[in-house]
């Protein structure tokens, strides 16, 4: 099976909740050479790592939308992306500084019973 090309990490992720990684195990190698950056390498084992976008929780029941992480599909190594690890920790800090009264209207976060 021939991979298509993904024009960003959030169209990759769609694609791979569709479709399974193993139908794609010999084109492997051309998607690691047309689109990997080296942040989409395994820091534990080097394998390209399959991007997925979650929801992290930032407080009890608090989720911040939309946050692109990586995952190894031969280890399990999960990994965050620079720029969304560092959202999470701007929005750590204004938790702390304002309390979740001042945050809760934002847009990219996201309020759900912590069951
Ligand atoms: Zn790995």
């Amino acid at each position: 099976m021939k991979l298509p090309k993904f024009k960003s990490p959030e169209e990759e992720a769609e694609f791979w909740e569709a479709h399974s990684f193993a139908e794609y195990m010999d084109d492997l190698e051309e998607v690691e050479l047309e689109w990997a950056p080296d942040e989409d390498a395994c820091p534990n084992c080097g394998s390209p790592m399959r991007a997925e976008s979650v929801d992290i929780e930032v407080d009890d029941g608090l989720f911040l939308r939309g946050i692109r992480r990586y995952r190894c599909p031969i280890c399990s190594t999960v990994k965050l992306a620079e720029e969304d690890l560092a959202r999470i920790n701007r929005m750590d800090l204004r938790i702390k500084r304002y309390g979740l009264a001042g945050i809760l209207l934002q847009e990219e976060l996201v309020k759900r019973g912590s069951s």
